[in-house]
This record gives structure tokens, sequence and C-alpha cells, in this order.
């Protein structure tokens, strides 16, 4: 269990040994309500970066938890936009953190690979990261799931929550991206609650209680 869990420690020995791109910016990480698993927030010049993960995560074993933040600050590291979901896990798997991108998986419910915007972006699944990895990192993530106690598998129910949402503030005005759909946030709105809300398979993206617009489930 990982109650005791320093976020903000976590994430800056991470960004210490493969981040080298994040070394210098202010990295803002804490614990909050969100809809999904994480918000990450930067803007266009990379000055500030904060990241919300949602206090549920805490139950976690840690493996999980460096996984997650392995995603959301390889959403800014990477080069180009950051936006892409798949770029975003290679990059992840690139510096290392495979194994814990696999386990990560396993907590939010993806086994198979989660394809988005009609199968341009996807989120990969359990069993695709453990194929790209090295024997060793297939070791480590063995060990990994047995010290857990956790077996792989297709949820038996599907998990529908989001995965995470990346808001991008540039000066022409603040993007949200959610599964590969974007929605403009109103510039009087400043660091808005992200709310999702699903129903019949329509989420529908809320930023302080304003409708920002919706998108419907893709299977
Ligand atoms: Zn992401």
């Amino acid at each position: 269990m990982s109650g005791k869990l320093d976020i903000s420690e976590l994430v800056k020995i991470l960004i210490s040994i493969a981040y080298p791109e994040l070394q210098r910016l202010e990295v803002l990480p804490y614990w909050g309500r969100t809809s999904c698993f994480a918000q990450i927030r930067w803007d266009d010049a990379k000055n500030q970066i904060s990241i919300r993960f949602n206090k549920n995560v805490k139950k976690w074993h840690e493996a999980g938890i460096i996984g997650l933040v392995s995603h959301e600050l390889s959403h800014p590291a990477q080069k180009g936009a950051g936006l892409s979901e798949l770029e975003t896990d290679r990059d992840a798997i690139s510096r290392g953190f495979g194994p814990y991108l696999a386990i990560e998986r396993v907590y939010t419910g993806k086994f198979e690979d989660h394809l988005i915007r009609r199968g341009k972006d996807r989120y990969l699944g359990y069993r695709s990261i453990r194929a790209q990895l090295t024997q060793l990192e297939r070791q480590q993530l063995d060990m990994l799931l047995s010290q857990i106690g956790l077996i792989p598998a297709k949820p038996s129910r599907p998990i529908t929550m989001s995965h995470d949402v990346a808001i991008v503030d540039r000066k022409t005005g603040t993007t949200l991206m959610i599964e590969g759909h974007k929605f403009l946030i109103p510039e009087n709105i400043r660091n808005p609650d992200i709310k999702l809300l699903e129903r019949d398979c329509v989420t529908y993206v809320y930023a302080d209680n304003i409708l920002l617009g919706e998108f419907r489930e893709e299977i």
C-alpha cells in the first residue's frame, strides 16, 4: 500500500532519473478530485506544469502510480505537441517505464489496446506493452506482479472511466484533450475542475460546471 506516498517526491525522483527535458521546469503534482485518473496542464512555453492525480489512485501499489506518473510526464516531455496518447505511452516505455505502465494498465482496466479517434490514436493495453518489453523488463514486470499479487486479465466489467485529460494553455486559447477529442475552454475559466459525466455511452465534458461538449464512446 502506498498510503504515505509523497507524490511531489515521486515526481521529483522520476524527473531526475528519466526526464532531463523537465528538470528546469516548475512541475506541480497534487492529489485532487477528478473524473479520470489524472489531469495534466501545461502552457505553450512549458514553463509550468501541473498534474492533478485522482485521490483514489493512492490505493494502488506504488508501481502502478509510477506508471501513471510516467505517462503524464511524457505528455509535455516528448517532442512535438504531446497530445497523442500512443506517442505518450511510447515515450514512457522508451524511458524505461514499460513494466510500470503495464501495471498501471492492469489497474486502469486496459488489457487490450484502447482505440480512440477511430483507431488513429490509442492507449496501449497491458498485452501490447508487455510484448514491447525487453527480456529484462519482462522479468521485472513479472516480479512486480507477483509482489503486488496482481493477475493481469481482461476486466470482467469494462472500466469506462476516462484515462486522463490534457489541458494546454496557448496564446490563442486553452484547449482540453480527452480521448482524442478537443474542446476549447472559455477564457474566463481559469483553473477549472474538469468533470466527466457518462450517460448511455456519451461522455459530457464540463469545466467548472459549464458544458464544453460531449463525445461518444468508441467501441
Ligand atoms: Zn494521456
